[in-house]
């Protein structure tokens, strides 16, 4: 029997990030539609820049990588957030991740409290040697 291939919620960034190393992970930017036909803000301080968003242009708008945030993003809100909290913290142990940086939404927001305090909980016990940065416009959550 094969091994089943391990899938990483934790992507290799563009060619730049990922000769510095450096993992991403992203949802979709801005205001969304979920497959419940809600709207949803993902970036919910955003002003001008949602104008100006390269995250709703090129390459992002391609069906695949839609549906690739999207389903980043359904893993971070209402009932699935524990579970995302958890399966993150575990991916985060994984060697690869070793010496390395994530860089936390090359596209999207903290959209919410919960899920603010449930990634830093995934870095505080992450590995000593893994390293955070993100961009962010949600300084008061
Ligand atoms: S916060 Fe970032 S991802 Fe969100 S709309 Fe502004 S530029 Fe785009």
């Amino acid at each position: 029997m094969f091994p089943v291939a391990q899938t990483w919620l934790v992507r290799q960034g563009n060619s730049d990030l990922r000769r510095h190393g450096i993992f991403t992970w992203t949802l979709p930017a801005w205001v969304v539609t979920l497959p419940s036909g809600t709207s949803m803000n993902v970036c919910p301080s955003a002003g001008i820049c949602a104008q100006l968003c390269f995250a709703r242009q090129g390459t992002y708008r391609f069906s695949n990588v839609r549906a690739a945030h999207m389903g980043d993003l359904l893993l971070t809100v209402d009932d699935a957030l524990p579970r995302f909290e958890e399966m993150m913290s575990e991916e985060l142990q994984h060697r690869r991740y070793r010496g390395r940086f994530v860089r936390l939404h090359d596209a999207g927001d903290f959209h919410s409290r919960a899920y603010l305090k449930a990634w830093l909980r995934i870095m505080d016990s992450a590995p000593e040697d893994v390293s955070f940065y993100c961009y962010t416009k949600e300084v008061c959550l």
